[in-house]
């Protein structure tokens, strides 16, 4: 059982005069067994959410905790985080020249593992996510990241997952350009996961696309940087049918 915390978390990006504010304190809690959906308009912050989680250097933490069954999270770094249980796709580069995704994946896992996946199992172990994934065997040689389309993307970010086995999983699905196809295996291979184990997972979207084939346990609209409202399921299907124009405009009156 294991819990990721956010309490009054405020970041800045930029610096002097160009600072600003991007989230304004944000609450939330994930506790394994749980998938929580936020959803926001663009340039809400979703995704500052999700970096400053990772640990990206861009985004400064003015005030506010992060903590993973009680350890302090903004006080590890990248590599730390993955150790600790923390699932985040964006910390990796985008693209890592020369590095098969076959041997990128096991210097992930033998990081996050702290010891080298044994070989054999390992191989098996690629070859069965891979298949589930309906990835091309081939995939595994590719250099990663290189001319990656956006549903292979994220196949191999799931893939990542699959594999890494975290305690809490943060997906930010930036990537409207999904096909369906992609999207179901994508959904699939989260829903495989939720299925057989303990992990807590943020799914961060603008769309409730994602949303009918991944049924979350919690939604949080995110507007302006903070949670404005929450609800189960059917919050979702709230804001697919009158969108975000009621969270927007009350959020601008009293800012
Ligand atoms: P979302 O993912 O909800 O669309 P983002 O977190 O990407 O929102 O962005 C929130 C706001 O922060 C936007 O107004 C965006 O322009 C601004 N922002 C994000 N990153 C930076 C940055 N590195 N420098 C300046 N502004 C940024
Ligand atoms: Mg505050
Ligand atoms: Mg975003």
């Amino acid at each position: 059982m294991s819990v990721l915390e956010i309490r009054d978390l405020h970041v800045t990006v930029g610096e002097g005069d160009e600072t600003k504010e991007i989230l304004r304190g944000v609450d939330l809690t994930v506790r394994s067994g749980e998938t929580h959906a936020i959803m926001g308009p663009n340039g809400s912050g979703k995704s500052t959410l999700a970096y400053s989680i990772a640990g990206h250097p861009k985004y400064t933490i003015t005030g506010g905790t992060v903590t993973l069954d009680g350890e302090d999270v903004l006080a590890m770094s990248v590599d730390e985080r993955a150790r600790a249980g923390l699932f985040l796709a964006m910390q990796y580069p985008v693209e890592v020249p020369g590095v098969s995704v076959s041997n990128f994946l096991r210097t992930a896992a033998t990081a996050v593992k702290g010891e080298a996946p044994k070989l054999r199992t390992w191989v098996k172990d690629v070859r069965d996510e891979m298949s589930a994934l309906e990835m091309d065997p081939a995939f595994a040689e590719r250099n990663v990241n290189e001319g990656f389309s956006g549903g292979e993307k994220k196949r191999h970010e799931i893939l990542q997952m699959r594999l890494l086995k975290p305690k809490i999983a943060i997906l930010d699905e930036t990537d409207s350009g999904l096909d369906v196809d992609a999207l179901r295996v994508v959904s699939e291979g989260v829903n495989r996961t939720r299925e057989e184990g303990d992990v807590g997972v943020l799914l961060i979207t603008h769309y409730t696309r994602i949303l009918r084939y991944i049924t979350p346990d919690f939604v949080h609209v995110f507007v302006n940087g903070k949670v404005v409202d929450e609800g189960g399921k059917e919050l979702a299907d709230k804001l697919e049918a009158e969108g975000y124009a009621a969270y927007v405009k009350g959020s601008k009156e009293t800012a």
